[in-house]
């Protein structure tokens, strides 16, 4: 039919295989000859030859040939490189989330630099601030109407000669002998007397009491809105009476700071309740005290002498109960009196230079 014939033509000449791949079907035939030794094989593989569409090719071939192996290969990258429907969404759903995120992150840290005139009175009024005040910044130098809860408030308590001393030994502080040179009476034995009944009468106060060792390594770098060490004096016998409680700072300290405060305190409290005179003899072991270059900078401390241990034996071994409370009295003073505006301190008829910071320093709630 000519027809067909016409048709043939075209699509003989179109699919008319390459030199080369007729090479290549000519090497596979001998190839599988070689391999496969049944007539049948033979007689298809020889059939085929003349012809053009190569049957026995695929008869023989268990894989397809090269080109349909390279048409596969280059549909499966299409496949790969076509953007999937779903990905695009999701990159403009990304995208709207960045720009949603990074918009109330610019928003809410531009809120800092806003003008408190801004704000709406209504909230102002909610958070019973005055907005005059606000304004002009008067509200910053006042205390805030709520005191700051007991257990978030940090004493730390030394007792006086406790745990190993400078060196590594045993450190008894001060002792008294009797006429053979036996030691009758501690210094260390008379703080922490004291000392174990001021930290468990604050803890019932709900403070946050640390009991220290004369050398305890948390002392270094210690914040505490206050730290007193508790010790007793000497028992040597000057020929003289010697008699009184002495109570000192560092003498790194401001003359009117916090820790002048906490010293004032300790002292009035202690002379109101114990029979014993107030000395000023302030040694340098109490001023320049190993504790003042081992603490925060910021924590308030203070050094008490509690007595004489040959002249005022009697206070200092009778009654450690009497000797606590007035402790406890000083540093509640202290504590009480801490961030009161200087109006308020001449109100209670205390000098109204004391500088004491609301909060003297972070405090850290740890126990170890
Ligand atoms: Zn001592």
């Amino acid at each position: 039919m000519p027809e067909d014939k016409s048709n043939e033509k075209p699509h003989n000449a179109d699919s008319e295989p390459s030199a080369s791949s007729i090479f290549v079907a000519m090497m596979r035939q001998a190839a599988a000859k070689a391999v496969s030794k049944s007539p049948a094989a033979e007689g298809a593989s020889r059939a085929s030859f003349g012809g053009t569409e190569f049957p026995a090719d695929r008869e023989i071939s268990l894989e397809p040939p090269p080109e349909t192996h390279d048409i596969h290969r280059v549909r499966r990258r299409m496949t790969l490189r076509r953007p999937h429907p779903s990905s695009m969404a999701g990159g403009f759903l990304g995208a709207i989330f960045v720009v949603v995120t990074s918009t109330a992150l610019v928003a809410t840290l531009l809120m800092f630099f806003v003008n408190p005139e801004y704000m709406n009175p209504a909230v102002v009024r909610g958070l019973q601030l005055d907005s005059e005040q606000l304004i002009s910044g008067a509200s910053a130098a006042q205390p805030t109407p709520a005191s700051t809860p007991h257990w978030l408030r940090r004493i730390g308590v030394i007792s006086g000669h406790r745990g190993k001393g400078a060196t590594g030994g045993r450190d008894p502080g001060a002792i008294c002998e009797d006429e053979y040179g036996n030691p009758v009476l501690t210094e260390a034995d008379i703080n922490f007397a004291v000392a174990t009944r001021v930290v468990a009468s604050l803890e019932s106060m709900n403070y946050a009491v640390e009991l220290l060792d004369e050398y305890d390594p948390r002392l270094h770098d210690f914040r505490a809105d206050a730290l007193v060490s508790i010790h007793a004096n000497t028992c040597y016998d000057f020929g003289e009476y010697v008699s009184g409680f002495i109570v000192g700072i560092s003498e790194a300290r401001p003359e009117f700071g916090a820790d002048a405060f906490l010293r004032e305190c300790v002292g009035e409290n202690f002379g109101a309740q114990v029979p014993l005179p107030r000395s000023y003899n302030v040694t340098e072991d109490m001023s320049q005290y190993h504790v003042w270059q081992k603490i925060h900078p910021l924590t308030p401390g203070a050094i008490l002498e509690m007595g004489y241990m040959l002249a005022d034996q009697d206070v200092l071994t009778e009654d450690p109960d009497l000797l606590a409370r007035a402790i406890i009295d000083g540093i509640l003073c202290f504590m009480d009196n801490v961030g009161k505006p200087h109006t308020q301190l001449a109100a209670d008829k205390r000098d109204s230079r004391y500088v004491i910071p609301l909060l003297a320093t972070p405090t850290p709630i740890f126990r170890s």
